[in-house]
């Protein structure tokens, strides 16, 4: 039996039936024995809609509201994402990122991971429940709701993954790996079945960007080993390593 920390984002979580396609994912891995934590983001362009709302209100909106606001996103997919498997009669409780135990500092919008106290989550895995947890967003230490920056829940997850000790860490997205050069704009492109932290942040700097670099450089100081994804289908996809030997 495995613990998997999976994360999906924006796109994966974007309509009802996206989110019903990630309960049945999960579901799949719970039949297959697994512990499962998922790491969601808010629905593609809620953030973004929020944002634009924000901005039509105040030409420039208190930083600290802004937390309110854009953490709301992530807290609806959680609620979503666990009512879709529960009517596959999965058992599975929503955390928002204060029950999950993420603790921040920085100023607000641009929350750094501190620490997690990850209590709650194994509790709720030790009962053998699914865990639905909230990207992006954290409890900095004045009580104040943080957000991570844009793109942030994939450092949600790569932390949440470091805190558990999972077995696996997967970051499930709309391509399905790292590739050469963009698979969505260069038609030949190459997916790499293992690339290195270094070659992902160099990658990341020239373009083909598949996720926030400092969710892989925080991967790379606490060694945590993922593997980019689809959430559409079950290609095997990219692991990110320290070492790799293939190209
Ligand atoms: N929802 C947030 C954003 O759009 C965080 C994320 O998706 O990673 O930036
Ligand atoms: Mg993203």
């Amino acid at each position: 039996m495995a613990l998997i920390v999976q994360k999906y984002g924006g796109t994966s979580v974007g309509s009802l039936d996206r989110i019903r396609n990630v309960a049945n994912r999960i579901k799949r891995l719970r039949d297959e024995g697994n512990q499962v934590v998922a790491v969601v983001s808010a629905m593609g362009g809620v953030t973004d809609k929020l944002i634009a709302m924000a901005n039509d209100l105040n030409d420039e909106p208190a930083e600290r509201e802004l937390d309110v606001l854009l953490s709301t996103g992530e807290q609806q997919s959680i609620a979503l994402v666990s009512m879709a498997l529960h009517e596959l009669g999965i058992e599975a409780v929503s955390v928002t990122g204060r029950q999950a135990g993420i603790k921040t500092t920085g100023s607000h919008t641009r929350g750094k991971i501190d620490a997690i106290d990850p209590s709650l989550m194994r509790q709720y895995i030790d009962d053998d429940k699914v865990v639905i947890c909230a990207g992006f967003q954290g409890l900095r230490e004045d009580g104040m709701i943080h957000t991570l920056g844009r793109g942030g829940s994939d450092l949600s997850a790569i932390a949440v993954a470091a805190s558990l000790n999972a077995d696996v860490c997967q970051i499930l997205t709309d391509v399905d790996g790292v590739y050469t050069c963009d698979p969505r704009v260069v038609k030949d492109a190459r997916k790499m079945p293992e690339v290195s932290y270094d070659e992902m942040l160099e990658m990341a700097s020239s373009g083909t960007k598949v996720m926030q670099s400092r969710s892989v450089e925080f991967a790379k100081k606490y060694g945590v080993i993922f593997e980019v994804r689809s959430s559409l289908n079950d290609n095997p996809g990219t692991i990110v390593t320290e070492e790799h030997d293939n190209m």
